[in-house]
C-alpha cells in the first residue's frame, strides 16, 4: 500500500525498513523539523561541489541503508575545511566501509553543513505495546548511554508534556547555562518535541525514530543525525 511519502514508498519497494540519514532528514524537514542541510554525493567531484555550495566547514558521512552506526566504521568525517580535505574524506570513507562492511549497499556519501557547537540532546520515539508511540528526551553522549538520564511522554504531546519532560531530566541545569555557558532556548526544544509528536501521529508507518544528536542553542535547535525505522509492511 502506498503512503503519501515518496521516501517511504521507495524504501518499501526496495524491501528496506531502515531509511538512510538523508531520507530520514528529508521526511523530517517536510514536517517542519529543523535538520542540518544535507545532500547526497555520488562522486568525489560532486562532494566537493556540494561543499562549496554549502560553504566550509562541512561533514561527510557514509550513506548506506545497511549501516546504522556510521561513525563506528570510519563513516563520519567532521570539520572539513577545504576541497582537498573533502576529496580525501570521500575516498577514506568509502575505503573504510568497503573494508569493514564489504556487503553493504552504498548509495554514496552525504555532505552536510558542520553545525556550530551546541548542547547535544537526543529525541527519540519508540512504540510501547500498551501505550503506543512514546517520545523520549535526554542529553546526548555519555549522559544518555551511561546515566540513562531520559524522560518519556506518550504521543500526542501537549505543550505541558514537552515542557515537563525537558525540565525533569537530572541534567536540566546543563540546558540552563552551566558554568557561564549561554542558556539553551528551551521553548524551541518544546516546539521541536511537539513537531516530532505530530510527525509520529501523521506517519503511523514509522516504527522508531531518533534525532541523535540534536544541537540545542540559545537561539534554536537543529538535528544533525536522523534515523527512521519503518514498520514491516504487511
Ligand atoms: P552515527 O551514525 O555514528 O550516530 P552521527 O551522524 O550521529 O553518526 O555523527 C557522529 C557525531 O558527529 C555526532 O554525535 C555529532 O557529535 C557529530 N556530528 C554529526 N554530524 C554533524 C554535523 N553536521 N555538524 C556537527 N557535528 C556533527
Ligand atoms: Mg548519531
Amino acid at each position: 500500500m502506498n503512503t503519501k511519502q515518496p521516501v517511504i514508498d521507495r524504501a518499501r519497494s526496495e524491501g528496506r525498513s531502515l531509511l538512510t540519514e538523508i531520507e530520514a532528514k528529508e521526511l523530517l524537514k517536510q514536517a517542519g523539523i529543523n535538520v542540518i542541510d544535507t545532500k547526497l554525493a555520488t562522486s568525489r567531484e560532486e562532494a566537493i561541489s556540494i561543499s562549496r555550495q554549502f560553504g566550509f566547514p562541512v561533514v561527510l558521512k557514509i550513506a548506506s541503508p545497511d549501516i546504522v552506526h556510521k561513525s563506528d566504521a570510519g563513516g563520519v568525517k567532521l570539520g572539513l575545511k577545504t576541497s582537498k580535505q573533502v576529496a580525501k574524506a570521500y575516498d577514506d570513507i568509502l575505503a573504510a566501509i568497503r573494508r569493514e562492511y564489504p556487503r553493504a549497499a552504498i548509495q554514496g556519501v552525504s555532505v552536510q553543513k558542520m553545525a556550530r557547537p551546541g548542547v547535544e540532546v537526543i529525541i527519540g520515539m519508540s512504540k510501547d505495546p500498551q501505550f503506543g508511540p512514546v517520545l523520549m528526551f535526554g542529553l546526548g553522549g555519555i549522559l544518555v548511554e551511561i546515566l540513562k538520564d531520559v524522560s518519556f511522554r506518550i504521543v500526542p504531546l501537549t505543550r505541558r508534556d514537552a515542557s515537563e519532560m525537558i525540565r525533569e531530566i537530572k541534567g536540566y541545569s546543563l540546558l540552563e547555562g552551566y558554568r557561564g555557558q549561554e542558556p539553551v532556548d528551551v521553548s524551541s526544544l518544546e516546539e521541536l518535541l511537539i513537531k516530532v509528536s505530530s510527525f509520529v501521529e501523521q506517519n503511523p508507518e514509522v516504527k522508531e525514530l531518533d534525532l541523535n544528536p540534536t544541537f540545542a542553542y540559545s537561539d534554536g535547535a537543529v538535528a544533525v543525525d536522523a534515523r527512521v525505522i519503518l514498520e514491516s509492511s504487511s
